[in-house]
């Protein structure tokens, strides 16, 4: 089977390591319960900044976002190489602009996933992951962004939630760790 990810807050910790950069360089001890509690996908609002100075610290932190010690969501990792072990397509759709496409890939090898360059799209917008999702044929999808989500409610392909607090009110499966991957898969053949 084919299956496709988002990457960031997907499979990996992103929104969480950026808080914690946040927290150093603006010199606070946000707690992280005020993390956990955000109803938005960004977390500016954590620290009382505007969106527009949220928007403009995440910009000028990105490269330290996106290429340190980011954790890989607990199982992540394993559950991926366990596909590709079984014979299934891992698909990589993220919206990280176009110029990330080369260092983002090298990044996510070197922290263990698997990734063939056929099988990594980057720079794809909300909407943009719609069409490609279709054209790629894939039988799962996962993805923690509410308004990527609410433009597939009605595929015919098996689309799941990552949990977050800011995706709650989305009306779809959801995946809490990735250790109930293989109970989907498994529960899904059984349905079928
Ligand atoms: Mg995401």
């Amino acid at each position: 089977m084919k299956f496709g990810f988002d990457v960031d807050d997907t499979l990996i910790n992103l929104r969480e390591h950026a808080f914690h950069i946040y927290n150093k360089k603006l010199n606070s001890n946000v707690p992280l319960e005020n993390f956990e509690s955000l109803k938005s996908l960004e977390i500016h609002e954590a620290f009382g900044l505007s969106a527009q100075r949220g928007g403009e610290m995440w910009n000028s932190l990105l490269d330290e976002i996106y290429y340190t010690n980011c954790r890989p969501f607990p199982h992540s990792v394993e559950t991926l190489k366990r596909l590709v072990d079984l014979g299934h397509e891992v698909f990589y759709i993220t919206a990280r602009e176009s110029k990330h496409q080369d260092a983002t890939k090298k990044w996510l090898i070197e922290n263990g996933f698997p990734v063939k360059d056929s099988h990594f799209f980057c720079g794809m917008k909300d909407i943009e992951k719609l069409k490609i999702i279709t054209e790629l044929q894939l039988d799962y999808y996962f993805d923690d962004k509410p308004a990527v989500l609410e433009n597939m409610l009605d595929l015919p392909i098996k689309i799941y939630a990552k949990d977050n607090s800011y995706n709650k009110q989305i009306e779809l499966p959801r995946i809490t760790c990735w250790s109930e991957l293989q109970e989907i898969i498994e529960q899904d053949k059984k349905d079928n």
